[in-house]
């Protein structure tokens, strides 16, 4: 039979199949010798024990599409990363490192941006236009009235999804709205967004057929990845329509004259915030790099 690991705890793979439910399972010697360790998110084969104790061995881990450090995590195919527009108001510096860290990883980004009963039309519009230019997909939602919501279901539709964002923003207001009943009512989802400290394991749910989401635990601490400081600039790409064409070769768009990239942002095609986001995260990089 073939299912995913949605989840795994103390030696434990909690192995969901399509239509006949969590099978615990563990992973017998054959792992063992091999440097391959089952993560969440795994397609995976497994031999049934007990049909009706629902337990079996995992015999083979399909081959995976990507394989993500943080959550720990097999097959992601997209993060969706919730914020609030206002009340809190976002960390426009966590989003620029959340998508940063995405990209780096090869997992497009897509924002949400929750609690829009509360903002202006003409904010929301400035929003959509600078997240798009930096190649995300934005949603704009309000839980309390359902609205976007069915956008956010076709979204996610068919995929595994990474679901991340600071505590406060609606983030398990949404998982409600979007995962079956019987999976809300184990109290489980609760923990989403909550930042408790009792899990590190990444967890996902099954929200129907081939749909899943999971749990990132930890979100708030974000590192900027093992990256040297010149190439920070090419995980911004709204500057890459600037790129090679300031006046000095491999300018990374801080200190140099005549600089195309921070001409747009004079000029307003590139965000002020973005590109101090960027500013920041550089600097960050090449301090840590001076010790
Ligand atoms: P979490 O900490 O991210 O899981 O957020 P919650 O789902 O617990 O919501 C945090 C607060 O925001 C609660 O007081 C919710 O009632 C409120 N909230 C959630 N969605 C919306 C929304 O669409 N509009 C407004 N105005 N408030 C919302
Ligand atoms: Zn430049």
């Amino acid at each position: 039979m073939q299912g995913k690991i949605i989840k795994g705890i103390a030696g434990f793979y909690y192995v969901h199949i399509e239509s006949c439910g969590i099978y615990e399972c563990k992973a017998k010697g054959i792992f063992r010798n091999k440097k391959i360790k089952p993560l969440v998110g795994d397609n995976v084969i497994i031999d049934i024990i007990d049909n009706d104790k629902m337990t079996g061995n995992i015999i083979q881990i399909l081959p995976r599409k990507n394989e993500l450090i943080r959550p720990a995590s097999a097959n992601i195919d997209q993060a969706m990363v919730i914020f609030a527009v206002k009340s809190p108001e976002p960390n426009y510096n966590l989003l620029d490192r959340f998508i940063m860290m995405m990209d780096y990883q090869n997992v497009p980004t897509v924002v949400v941006f929750n609690k829009i009963d509360l903002a202006e039309d003409d904010t929301l519009e400035e929003l959509s236009d600078i997240y798009e230019k930096c190649g995300c997909k934005v949603i704009f939602i309000s839980t309390y009235d359902n609205k976007g919501i069915d956008i956010v279901l076709k979204t996610l539709e068919k995929k595994t999804t990474i679901l991340a964002g600071p505590s406060g923003v609606g983030k398990s207001s949404l998982t409600n709205l979007i995962l079956p009943q019987e999976v809300s009512a184990t109290g489980d989802v609760s923990r989403i967004g909550r930042g408790r400290h009792t899990t590190r394991h990444s967890e996902i749910f099954n929200v129907s057929d081939a749909t899943y989401i999971c749990d990132t635990p930890g979100f708030t601490s974000l590192n900027i990845p093992e990256l040297e400081k010149e190439q920070i600039r090419f995980y911004f790409e709204e500057f890459s329509e600037y790129e090679g064409q300031c006046r000095f070769n491999g300018c990374v768009h801080i200190n140099e004259p005549d600089c195309r990239v921070k001409e747009a942002v004079e000029a307003g095609l590139i965000s002020r915030r973005r590109y101090t986001s960027y500013v920041e995260i550089y600097d960050e990089v090449k301090n840590k790099k001076k010790y």
